[in-house]
């Protein structure tokens, strides 16, 4: 594996990578590597000539000051896993290599996914992760970008920027499966700072999700939300949302004849978690 510090750098050895026809598949990540991540690394060494992983924790994305000082940093442990998984190139770069001086934040025009779900509850977060994709794809320009989708929302914000970037219209975006826990929790870095006791009750938000999908066929949407939003609260969740929305357009919706997905942020004292399911 190589590890580039510098955007310029990569840039060049990508390129030449690029010119002997080779395709690139990459994988952006802000580390605390999880299996979720690595099945991302492993589709992309499955297609593509040269995988590329990034580790960059971006502040820009982070409207809350306390999650970024509390996000985990474990790039040791990342870079042994990354060699192990046969990844072959890491980007690590510093904040000043990601936004150089001189560098302005453009507005991006995401429409009502900007305002709904996540971006209601986190205002800026998504213009601060179109700004850090905006700039990683311009250095790695790959052939296929590889998301999660344990970040749903995230996955149809980023479609929309490679849409929007004329340089980047070529760019396919694959979307891999959720990877859970055995009990269910979808893996997520942030789950390393659950408590035990935490740990033990976060896996309610996919029996939440779950219940939902289960009961679609036979309740009506309004009711399935109700419920599920009671059930977090009553075992000491603050939820943010518990919604079922189109899952194209991500917009509230109570018909069955849609392609319905359930999604959920809710906090466990402060800890945030988000998780969603494909109900039909
Ligand atoms: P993050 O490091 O949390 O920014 O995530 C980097 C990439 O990994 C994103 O595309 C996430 O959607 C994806 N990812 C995170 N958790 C999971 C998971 N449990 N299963 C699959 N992909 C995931």
């Amino acid at each position: 594996m190589i590890l580039f510090k510098k955007a310029e750098a990569l840039s060049r050895y990508l390129l030449q990578q690029k010119q002997n026809g080779r395709n690139i598949g990459f994988v952006p990540t802000m580390g605390a590597l999880h299996e979720g991540h690595f099945s991302l690394i492993v589709s992309s060494k499955e297609e593509q000539a040269i995988t590329v992983c990034s580790i960059f924790i971006n502040p820009t994305q982070f409207n809350n000051p306390d999650d970024f000082k509390h996000y985990p940093v474990t790039v040791e442990e990342d870079i042994g896993k990354l060699l192990t998984a046969g990844c072959d190139v890491l980007f690590l770069p510093s904040a000043d290599e990601v936004y150089p001086e001189g560098y302005t934040a453009k507005k991006y025009k995401l429409g009502v996914l900007e305002t709904l779900l996540e971006g209601r509850y986190r205002p800026g977060h998504f213009q601060g992760v179109c700004q850090v994709v905006d700039r990683l794809l311009q250095i790695v320009q790959p052939a296929v970008l590889y998301l999660g989708q344990k970040d749903y929302q995230q996955c149809k914000v980023i479609q929309t920027l490679i849409n929007s970037r004329q340089a980047s219209r070529d760019i396919k975006l694959k979307i891999g499966p959720t990877c859970r826990e055995k009990d269910g929790l979808a893996m997520s870095s942030r789950n390393l700072r659950l408590t035990g006791a935490q740990r033990q009750k976060a896996p309610l938000l996919y029996k939440a999700l779950h219940a939902a999908k289960e009961k679609l066929p036979t309740h009506p949407v309004d009711e399935i939300k109700a419920a599920a939003e009671r059930f977090l609260t009553a075992e000491g969740f603050a939820v943010d949302y518990f919604e079922i929305a189109d899952a194209d357009t991500l917009l509230s919706s109570t018909r069955k004849s849609d392609r319905l997905i359930a999604l959920v942020a809710a906090h466990l004292d402060g800890i945030r978690l988000i998780d969603n399911l494909l109900l039909n």
